[in-house]
């Protein structure tokens, strides 16, 4: 992992949430990983408002997704967690949402497997002491233009 940060509050997600916000663009893929309350949901819902939207952002746990329109971008946050059959995944035509003009966040991504393309960020967070440590990891030209600059 080349880019590792200790967070030692839900202030210093919330930081590093606002900080990714200018760096994201059309098309990105993020995976957000870790265990049930490591922050996935408060580092995308900073990262959210951080892009300008004012309105409630929820965890998406039940809906499975929710969909931002924001400063000209589409973000959709996707939780995978209760995720079990692959064939809602087809019918619900998820799959059309990860295209170039879409920027997808997505918790569980381990739940989707083999259903997901290649994320360009993977930012995985674990309990550290009473913080969180977070490891963000680029697989793609454009991961890594966005970690270069953070
Ligand atoms: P997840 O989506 O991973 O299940 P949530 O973001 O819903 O987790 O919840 C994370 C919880 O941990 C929240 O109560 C939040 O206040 C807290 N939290 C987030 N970041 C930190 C941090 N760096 N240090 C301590 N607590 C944090
Ligand atoms: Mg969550």
């Amino acid at each position: 992992m080349p880019y590792q940060e200790h967070l030692p509050d839900e202030a210093a997600t919330r930081a590093l949430g606002a900080r990714l916000a200018p760096l994201v663009h059309s098309g990105l893929v993020i995976f957000l990983q870790g265990d049930l309350g490591a922050g996935k949901t408060t580092l995308a819902r900073a990262l959210i408002q951080a892009l300008g939207y004012e309105g409630r952002v929820k965890s998406p746990t039940y809906a499975l997704v929710e969909l931002y329109k924001v400063s000209s971008l589409c973000l959709y946050h996707f939780d995978f967690y209760r995720f079990n059959d692959p064939r809602e995944w087809i019918d619900a035509g998820f799959r059309e949402c990860f295209n170039a003009e879409n920027i997808c966040l997505v918790e569980w991504p381990e739940k989707a497997e083999g259903l997901l393309p290649t994320p360009d960020l993977t930012i995985l967070l674990s309990h550290a002491d009473s913080g969180r440590r977070v490891q963000i990891r680029a697989d793609t030209e454009a991961g890594q233009g966005c970690l270069q600059r953070l």
